[in-house]
């Protein structure tokens, strides 16, 4: 593969080929090619004016809107790294980012400036503000609001879209080359404090244009943005593979199902990428038929495991397949997918679905503790090599030494590679529950509970019992209109997995709680548990 060097030349060729084309969607709102192009010109000559210098950080703290690529493509444009910050951080998880990555410059929703961030950024080194009023969709029970008031002009920030529209002239700098540093990416920190991982723009671009190489997509056709565009994938597989392929980004603002639905009939994107628990979501929501999802050529999950149930509900009930992929903030989203011409296997003895294969220039192996290779079948630690894996955290030699020996990525993941080269995620390493000295990987269990008919969502957790160490218990939310009890997910359960796995509790939650990237958060059930 020959990606260019940044996302910045693929989106300055596309609006060099199509500058009138829309690149990017927003409700009723569309921006061309060209303008988008001028808007984050003007951008990058406010930051540049600003006194913002080549390398320097932007701490980016949006949600899915035209103000996110604004500022995003911005920011590069000028020189600088960017840092996404998830708009739900709450302030002390905001300031151990602003003064990990000492940043410079910080871009947020004004009303979150207000109620916040002004407080959690003061002794920080931010200098720099701007602010956005991004479309505001409250829902109030069925109704919908769209809310385009303003919040009042804060006189320490400045507002983007003013900056974009006042025209400043781009900053001569170099464009960016495919090994400097694009963004700082924050881990949720499951394992400690957040780290940041350092995608180059070179692991990016190479991502993007794997995918775009990979997937039979038309030229020119609509993404639409249901992963985060702050969390990795949605920055890689959406917007940085859309621009590659000149295409029209649609933005909804945030998770939805209703206005996912809505976009999905007005804008007939051809691609989309989210965690399964979204399309389950979406499977759920009242209305939902086998025309929204017409349009598709490609629809992949990744970022977390895939259900082999789901797939097949999921295409007997809507027609797509769902594509698995296998990924990390670490190798800047993908490492493995499942290509176009194949449907992923599943493993006859465990059930588990494969993530797929390792992409072109990409080395996947297992290995054991001591780190030698296990043979084919075997399950071991994935590991990573290739052009989209990080150099390391940033400001952490210790961690990088840790994670990536001699440049190598260990995943923390336990996983197997069968004879034909097809990677299974068994599960995570540290997610492993130990029940009367037996290993139970939660996501087997999860597979199992999912091809329940009640069963909406699962997750697994291991809690401490006195007589086995820790015992398996199972958390559920129902799909609509679905009635079952605690007793007959246990027998059920019982049946179909060992007896040392089956989950011997089960409770029934309204919703599991995610992270806004939209996975199931055990860690949080653990604690609840
Ligand atoms: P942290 O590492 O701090 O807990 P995180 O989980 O948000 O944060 P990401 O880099 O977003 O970090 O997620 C990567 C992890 O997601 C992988 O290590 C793996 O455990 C899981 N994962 C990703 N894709 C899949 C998949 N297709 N099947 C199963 N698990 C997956």
């Amino acid at each position: 593969l020959t990606p260019p060097p940044s996302v910045v030349h693929s989106f300055r060729a596309a609006a060099a080929k199509a500058p009138d084309r829309t690149a990017l969607a927003y409700f009723d709102g569309r921006l061309s090619y060209a303008e988008v192009d001028a808007l984050s010109d003007a951008v990058a000559g406010h930051l540049a004016e600003r006194g913002l210098a080549d390398g320097d950080r932007v701490a980016l703290m949006l949600q899915n809107s035209p103000h996110f690529v604004l500022a995003l493509l911005g920011a590069w444009k000028a020189g600088a790294v960017v840092v996404p910050v998830n708009p739900m951080y709450k302030s002390g998880e905001v300031r151990h980012v602003l003064d990990d990555a000492q940043v410079t410059a910080l871009i947020c929703a004004d009303r979150a400036w207000e109620a916040y961030l002004r407080e959690a950024a003061a002794g920080s080194p931010v200098r720099i503000v701007l602010t956005a009023c991004e479309l505001d969709l409250q829902t109030r029970g069925d109704e919908r609001v769209l809310n385009f008031e303003r919040a009042p002009e804060a006189a320490d920030a400045e507002d983007l879209l003013t900056v974009a529209r006042r025209g400043a002239k781009a900053p001569d700098v170099a464009q960016r080359a495919a090994d400097d540093l694009a963004l700082i990416s924050y881990t949720s920190g499951t394992s400690g404090q957040p780290k940041g991982a350092m995608n180059l723009h070179g692991n990016i671009t190479y991502n993007a244009e794997r995918q775009r190489s990979g997937h039979p997509i038309a030229e020119g056709a609509a993404y639409f943005a249901l992963a985060p565009l702050f969390h990795i994938t949605g920055m890689v597989c959406q917007l940085a593979s859309c621009f590659a392929n000149a295409g029209t980004l649609v933005l909804a603002y945030r998770f939805h199902p209703g206005v996912v639905l809505d976009a999905f009939a007005e804008h007939k994107p051809a691609y989309t990428v989210g965690p399964s628990t979204a399309f389950m979501a979406l499977a759920a929501t009242p209305g939902v038929t086998r025309e929204h999802f017409a349009s598709f050529q490609v629809i992949s999950s990744g970022g977390a495991p895939v259900p082999p149930a789901l797939v097949e509900k999921f295409r007997t009930a809507f027609g797509p397949y769902i594509r698995n992929g296998y990924g990390l903030t670490e190798c800047t989203a993908p490492c493995a997918a499942v290509p176009p011409q194949h449907e992923a296997p599943v493993d006859p003895e465990s059930g588990t679905l494969s993530v797929g294969v390792p992409g072109p220039d990409t080395v996947v192996r297992i290995v054991d503790e001591a780190g030698a290779e296990v043979p084919f079948g075997e399950q071991g630690e994935i590991v990573v090599r290739g052009p989209q894996v990080v150099p390391g955290y940033w400001g952490r030699p210790d961690a990088t030494a840790e994670a990536f020996p001699d440049g190598e990525l260990r995943t923390g993941d336990i996983g197997f590679m069968d004879a034909d080269g097809w990677l299974y995620v068994v599960d995570r390493k540290k997610d492993m529950i130990n029940a009367s000295g037996f290993k139970v990987w939660p996501r087997e269990v999860e597979d199992v509970l999912y091809t329940h008919p009640a069963v909406r969502e699962a997750a697994v957790v291991g809690i401490p019992d006195s007589y086995r160490g820790e015992s398996v218990k199972a958390y559920v939310s129902l799909r609509p209109g679905t009635e079952t009890d605690p007793a007959e997910i246990v027998a059920y359960s019982k049946e179909r997995l060992a007896a040392y796995k089956y989950p011997r509790s089960v409770e029934i939650l309204p919703e599991l709680p995610k992270t806004t990237s939209g996975k199931i958060l055990r860690r949080e059930l653990r604690d609840r548990a």
